[in-house]
């Protein structure tokens, strides 16, 4: 192998084109350049150049100027007009040393140019620098490239981390703002919730700070009854419930009212900007209107209504809670007056709510200190004058203000719950206090009929174990059923059921007596009264006082003695004051009364005296009073 084939057969340097129309020159650069292990090809003239770069383009061209038809500067400046041979750097050939040529070989674009006769050292040298040159300008191209494809490859990566993470901050607001919302809503109703109202009501509390004229007024809305419908009808009734007034109050507004939920039925309203309480009065109306229309829920037909209590930011609040605590107070006034109705709030009402309060804690002080204590007031036999026993009546002997009567405490006792455990205590000392007196007048004939009569408060009939308790009380006493009596009010029948049919009729099967209290006074619907095991009707007191002035009084007591006659139960008069009440009702044919004119409610001792004057007590009074003969 001799010294070309080894180099043939080594990596070429590079490809190189060699344009000469003197086929001596090709030869000889030819010859010189294979030896240097570079590939070469030749053409010999211009366009077999254009031609042959075009084909496979060489890594240089040696580029002979003067040619026939093409010159150098011809071929070099078509091969730099295309895209494809552009970057192929091109050495001149000139045999001349001619300035002028330099410069234009230049200007069409060379890179160098060599003179003729050609010195090998001067042509390799300078065929090497651009080879090199050149091999380092593609290498630089393709790094080139290559970091224009990592750039590119770079930023589409980047360009989809971004999208990403602008997916995930939206994601992340999203929840943000569902979570402020949910912070601040109801979920039910989607109403706003506490939250959002005080802070609604804080800022209108501000506004009128800095605005003499500025009104707002708060509505505190409660729907009457709501357990009931909860408990009846089932939870997902009440929530419709809850949902259809949501609805219903929203449409009632304004756009820059608002309506909250507070929880459980209820309900918020701030009215902004108004000009006065008319108009907040006029909404509560409107409100009240709509809720008056049955509505149709899950095929269910409700009926419901609403107390209202409004508050006018013109009392001068400092902080919502206030103001809220006040429209609460209002709303209780409007329940406290039969419901379904609205009441605006002023000072006084602040006054009662905190007197009552003063009032439930003073009663809970009572219970534990053993503050409450009976008074027996006298019954009496219209027909013989004589005593057929006692109404145990409530009182408390409070430290400061001395004895207090039920109708002071009564309706806080019954309204906390508190009325359980003082009901129990009076029934427990009543029954005891009889049995006491049986045992201790042995000789006063009358003892052993005596009856007590005890006032029951809706709630203690209500209690699951009531019945169980009578029997305990009666059974510790050691008093007999037949010498008690149970008095009730009318409203306690109509709202009842079964239930209270079933208990009635337990406590009847002790021998245990039942007197409905007031009579007339309630809704006096009388299609309940011949359902329930009722021995005795108890004229309300306020008939019986104007029944001889008034003659409609009289008819109304008339007709209750003959309603209890013909429903087989017998009339006690209450407040029976004066003789001619007396004459009156005993010609009705009324068989027991009770009343100043017989005696006022006794302390034990003056009661016992009662008893122990017997017949005596009794004999001087018929004398005396009524003049009966028996
Ligand atoms: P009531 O059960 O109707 O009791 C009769 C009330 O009328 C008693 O008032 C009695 O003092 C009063 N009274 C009796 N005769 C006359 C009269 O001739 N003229 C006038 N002006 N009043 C007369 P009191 O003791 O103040 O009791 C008021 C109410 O408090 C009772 O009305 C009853 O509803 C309730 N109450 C009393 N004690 C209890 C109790 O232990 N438990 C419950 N739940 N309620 C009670
Ligand atoms: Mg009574
Ligand atoms: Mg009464």
């Amino acid at each position: 192998m001799n010294n070309y084939q080894k180099n043939y057969l080594d990596q070429p340097k590079g490809n190189i084109l060699i344009v000469d129309d003197i086929p001596d020159n090709l030869r000889v650069l030819s010859a010189t350049l294979t030896e240097q292990n570079y590939r070469v090809r030749c053409a010999k003239n211009g366009l077999m150049a254009l031609k042959g770069a075009l084909r496979m383009q060489p890594d240089l061209i040696l580029l002979d100027i003067k040619m026939p038809d093409m010159d150098g500067y011809e071929v070099c400046q078509q091969l730099k007009a295309n895209d494809q041979t552009r970057e192929i750097p091109v050495i001149f050939l000139s045999a001349l040393d001619d300035v002028l040529d330099k410069i234009k070989a230049f200007e069409v674009g060379g890179v160098d140019y060599i003179t003729k006769p050609f010195q090998v050292a001067e042509v390799l040298a300078r065929v090497t620098t651009h080879i090199t040159l050149q091999t380092a300008k593609r290498e630089i191209e393709k790094l080139n490239q290559q970091l224009e494809q990592r750039v590119q490859k770079r930023t589409v990566e980047l360009e989809a981390a971004n999208q990403q993470l602008k997916q995930e901050i939206a994601e992340r607001e999203r929840i943000e703002q569902q979570l402020v919302h949910d912070a601040l809503h109801d979920t039910l109703t989607g109403l706003p919730n506490r939250n959002l109202l005080m802070e609604r009501i804080e800022f209108a509390i501000q506004h009128t700070k800095r605005h003499e004229n500025y009104l707002f007024a708060v509505l505190f809305i409660d729907l009457d009854r709501f357990k009931l419908v909860n408990d009846s009808l089932g939870h997902l009734v009440g929530d419709r419930l809850l949902m259809a007034i949501a609805h219903i109050l929203q449409e009632c507004l304004r756009g820059n009212d608002m309506v909250a939920r507070l929880g459980g039925d209820e309900f918020v309203i701030l009215l902004d900007d108004i000009q006065d309480i008319t108009y907040a009065t006029k909404i509560a109306e409107h409100i009240q209107t709509k809720l008056r229309s049955p509505l149709n829920l899950a095929n269910q037909t409700v009926f419901t209504s609403a107390s209202i209590g409004i508050v006018l930011s013109s009392t001068g609040y400092q902080n919502s809670s206030d103001l809220l605590r006040d429209a609460d107070i209002a709303m209780y006034r409007a329940k406290g007056r039969g419901k379904a109705r609205y009441e605006v709030f002023d000072q006084a009402m602040y006054a009662q709510t905190l007197e009552l309060l003063q009032l439930e804690n003073n009663l809970r002080l009572a219970c534990r200190r053993g503050e409450f204590l009976l008074h027996y007031q006298p019954i009496v036999s219209l027909l013989t004058g004589e005593l057929l026993g006692f109404e145990a009546l409530l009182r408390w002997q409070h430290p400061e203000k001395g004895l207090i009567l039920p109708a002071q405490f009564i309706d806080v006792a019954e309204d906390t719950g508190l009325i359980i455990p003082i009901g129990e205590w009076v029934l427990r000392v009543a029954c005891h206090q009889l049995r006491t007196w049986q045992l201790q007048f042995p000789s006063v004939p009358r003892v052993a009929s005596l009856k007590m009569s005890v006032n029951l408060a809706s709630q203690q009939l209500k209690e699951p174990q009531f019945a169980q308790k009578l029997d305990r009380i009666l059974q510790e006493t050691g008093l007999d059923g037949n010498c008690l009596k149970l008095e009730f009010t009318e409203s306690m029948l109509i709202d009842s059921g079964e239930a209270t049919q079933k208990i009635l009729s337990q406590i009847r099967n002790k021998g245990i007596q039942l007197g409905i209290d007031d009579f007339g006074k309630g809704y006096s619907s009388l299609s309940y009264l011949h359902r329930f095991p009722i021995n005795t009707l108890k004229i309300d007191r306020s008939f019986v006082s104007q029944m001889n002035i008034d003659r409609e009084n009289f008819e109304i007591v008339r007709t209750i003695i003959t309603l209890a006659h013909t429903l087989g139960m017998d009339a006690i008069a209450e407040g029976v004051e004066d003789i001619e009440q007396f004459t009156q009702l005993q010609q009705l044919g009324c068989e027991f009364a009770q009343g100043y004119l017989f005696s006022k409610p006794l302390e034990r001792r003056a009661a016992e005296s009662v008893i122990a004057m017997d017949s005596k007590y009794l004999t001087l009074f018929r004398k005396k009073s009524l003049g009966l003969t028996r």
